[in-house]
C-alpha cells in the first residue's frame, strides 16, 4: 500500500503524537542545554492538543485540510518561537495538498517543501542557522529524492535525512532564537527544534510502517 486515504493518516498522526509524548524529558534536556528548557513541555502541549483534535473530530476526506487542523491545534497550543514554526510547518505544508484524498510518497515531499518555505518566511533562519530549518531542508531534500518510492522508503529517507541535519547542529553556531546569546558556547550541542523535528519523523515514519508495511 503505497497511500494512505485521510482517515488512515489521521491515525497515523494519532500515533505519532502518541509516541512523541515519551519524548518529553530529552527535549527538555537538550533545551536546558541552550535554551530555557520550555521545549520539552511545549512539544507535549502542542502533540496532545493535536491528537484531541484528530481524535474528537472525524477525519476530513481531504489529507490537506487534516494536515492544516494539526498545525492549527500545534499553532494554538505550543505558544513560544516553536509554536509559529510547527504551526507555519503544518498549515503552509498542507496547502498544496487542499483537494487531495491520499497521502503518498510524492504529497510527503511536497508538504516538507511547501512547509521549509513557510517556516522561513516566518523565522528568516536559514540552512545553517542552527534551527529545525537544518533537520526540514534535509528531510524535505530526501524526501523528495525519494519521491518515486514507496511512502515507507520515502519517510525511511526523510527522518534518516532529518537526524542528519539534527546532528549537523552540534557543529553549528546558534544565530537565531535564544540559543544566540550563548555564541560560541553553543557549539557542541544540538539544536532542541532540530531534535524535536527529527525525532518526530522518526516516530511518523514508524507509524507508517505499522499502517502501511514496506514492500
Ligand atoms: P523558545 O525559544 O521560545 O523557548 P522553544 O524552546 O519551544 O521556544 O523552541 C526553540 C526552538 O525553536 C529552537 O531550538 C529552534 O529550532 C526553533 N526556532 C527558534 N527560532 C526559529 C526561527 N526563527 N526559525 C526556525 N526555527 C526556530
Ligand atoms: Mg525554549
Amino acid at each position: 500500500m503505497d497511500r494512505l486515504d485521510a482517515r488512515d493518516l489521521a491515525s497515523v498522526l494519532i500515533a505519532t503524537c502518541e509516541m512523541m509524548s515519551g519524548r518529553t524529558e530529552e527535549l527538555t534536556h537538550a533545551d536546558q542545554v541552550i535554551g530555557d528548557g520550555d521545549h520539552g513541555l511545549a512539544m507535549e502541549r502542542g502533540f496532545r492538543a493535536a491528537r484531541e483534535t484528530l481524535a474528537e473530530e472525524p477525519a476530513p476526506d481531504d489529507v490537506g485540510l487534516l494536515l492544516e487542523r494539526f498545525g492549527t491545534a500545534m499553532l494554538t497550543s505550543m505558544g513560544g518561537a516553536s509554536g509559529p514554526v510547527y504551526g507555519s510547518l503544518f498549515r503552509r505544508g498542507a496547502q498544496p495538498l487542499k483537494g487531495d484524498r491520499a497521502f503518498d510518497a510524492r504529497s510527503l515531499a511536497t508538504f516538507l517543501e511547501a512547509g521549509l518555505i513557510g517556516v522561513q518566511e516566518r523565522g528568516r533562519a536559514k540552512v545553517g542557522d542552527k534551527t529545525l530549518v537544518d533537520a526540514l531542508a534535509a528531510a524535505a531534500e530526501a524526501a523528495r529524492a525519494s519521491s518515486e518510492e514507496s511512502l515507507g522508503h520515502a519517510f525511511a529517507a526523510a527522518a534518516a535525512a532529518a537526524n542528519e541535519g539534527k546532528e549537523r547542529t552540534r557543529g553549528m553556531r546558534a544565530t537565531m532564537g535564544r540559543a544566540r546569546s550563548l555564541g560560541d558556547r553553543s557549539i557542541g550541542h544540538v539544536d532542541p527544534g532540530a531534535l524535536s523535528f527529527a525525532l518526530m519523523m522518526e516516530a511518523w515514519s514508524a507509524a507508517v510502517d505499522r499502517a502501511a508495511p514496506r514492500s
